[in-house]
């Protein structure tokens, strides 16, 4: 089932090429629902890593490309423009929070996340404060795989050993503990209150994801911390920057994860969801003080420019999967996964090996207390007609908004039972 050439020379996501994981040949795909070469059929439960949340082949996301493809598939954007990157724009600023009112189109999430970086810098510089080009952020963070925005990944996952001291040197504090449904413990904010006390003169800004940790933990917190980080961002002169590459487009219950704590940042990214699942797209949005403080400093424009900047096709796609996004009623049907994902994943809760189980909008949670085995695990799961990739301890789903009751339902049948199963092999496989 897993093609040699494929095997023998194509590097996959963080894999060995000496022991490669196993892939699956997929041969199409179409609403919530992965056909295999081998004609097996899974139910998606991970949105190609949350980007496809109308589903695969959508007709008219399929549209939109076709249509936009007979006028043009690229143009530069430098000293041109165009209507799919005006129409997504002003779509944009609609729905991101009030304060934002430049747009920055770039190519991938981790671009975004860099552009973000070099804003605050420059805003800095702009004012003459040279000294503040350092961040800092929280532990269990995942913000891209490009040099400056692995700097800011938790430097355990993100496995910051490896690079050394080629990896410049930024300042973390613990991950907020206090659990988005629970109680809010002012303990929380100390760390960071005193890292930026302290440190303030060197930082430019804080990065941080908005209420749900993806990639680094799928940890969920409570908004009180982002209110009090935005107040000690305020006070002693430090930008922040929200990350909503994974949170925003409705996945967390709110279009973008801000609105649960009505904490307005000075830079945000987005990206994933934006795309519709199509093609790679991103954007980083700032306030008009940042952009116009940067305008007036020494070099008097920003500095970056990628190739693909705004590519028509990825913005006309970006535009009609947001348009189809905030044309349904979308709340509801978040609500609807989220009430199933809770009911559903619940009982796990009382297994031994099972830590937690968290469910917030479209994405349900189940941390074990010890690392899974990928590999036997993501096999079990496509011997039962689902796609779910777990990584280290967690298992977790954040399927395509278009799943419908049932298929959800499958879905979450099968996770459960594997998750179960692992009970006669916890002494090997949970050790
Ligand atoms: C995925 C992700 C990124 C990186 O996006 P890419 O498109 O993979 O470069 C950055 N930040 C967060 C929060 C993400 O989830």
């Amino acid at each position: 089932m897993t093609d040699l050439f494929d095997l023998e020379h194509i590097w996959h996501p963080y894999t060995s090429m000496l022991n490669p994981l196993p892939t699956f040949k997929v041969k199409r795909a179409y609403g919530a629902t992965i056909e295999l070469e081998d004609g097996r059929t899974l139910v998606d439960g991970m949105s190609s890593w949350w980007c496809a949340i109308h589903g695969y082949n959508h007709p008219e996301l399929n549209q939109s490309i076709t249509d936009q493809l007979q006028n043009m598939a690229h143009i530069m954007f430098g000293g041109f423009t165009h209507q799919p990157a005006i129409e997504l724009g002003k779509l944009l600023l609609k729905i991101t929070p009030p304060s934002l009112d430049k747009i920055f189109y770039a190519d991938s999430g981790s671009v975004a996340v860099e552009v973000a970086l070099k804003m605050a810098v420059q805003y800095w510089a702009a004012l003459g404060k040279t000294t503040k080009t350092n961040f800092i952020t929280t532990r269990s963070g995942y913000h891209g795989d490009t040099w400056n925005a692995m700097s800011v990944c938790d430097p355990v996952t993100g496995m910051h050993q490896i690079f050394g001291t080629s990896l410049p040197n930024r300042i973390f504090v613990s991950a907020p503990q206090s659990r988005f449904d629970g109680e809010w413990n002012p303990q929380d904010i100390q760390q960071l209150k005193q890292q930026i006390e302290q440190h303030h003169q060197t930082i430019a800004a804080l990065i941080i994801e908005p209420i749900v940790q993806g990639a680094g933990g799928m940890r969920f917190y409570h908004p009180e911390y982002l209110r009090q980080a935005k107040a000690l961002c305020e006070q002693y002169n430090v930008l922040l920057i929200f990350d909503e590459i994974a949170t925003g487009f409705g996945r967390t219950g709110k279009m973008f994860a801000w609105e649960h704590a009505q904490v307005e940042p000075d830079i945000m990214c987005i990206g994933k969801g934006l795309t519709g699942g199509y093609m790679t797209l991103s954007a980083t949005l700032t306030t008009k003080d940042v952009a116009e403080t940067i305008s007036r400093g020494e070099a008097g424009v920003f500095m970056h420019g990628p190739t693909f900047m705004a590519n028509p096709l990825a913005c006309a796609v970006a535009l009609k999967s947001t348009q189809l996004l905030v044309g349904q009623d979308w709340q509801s049907n978040i609500q609807r996964i989220e009430t199933i994902l809770t009911q559903q994943l619940t009982a796990l809760a009382q297994l031994d090996y099972v830590v937690d189980v968290r469910v917030l909008g479209a994405i349900g949670v189940v941390e074990l207390t010890s690392n899974v085995d990928m590999k036997t695990l993501q096999q079990q799961f496509v011997e039962r007609g689902i796609w779910v990739r777990p990584f280290g301890k967690l298992v977790y789903v954040m399927p395509p908004y278009v799943i419908s009751d049932d298929e959800l339902q499958y879905l979450l049948e099968q996770l459960i039972a594997v998750v179960q199963n692992m009970q006669g092999v916890s002494s090997n496989v949970l050790a």
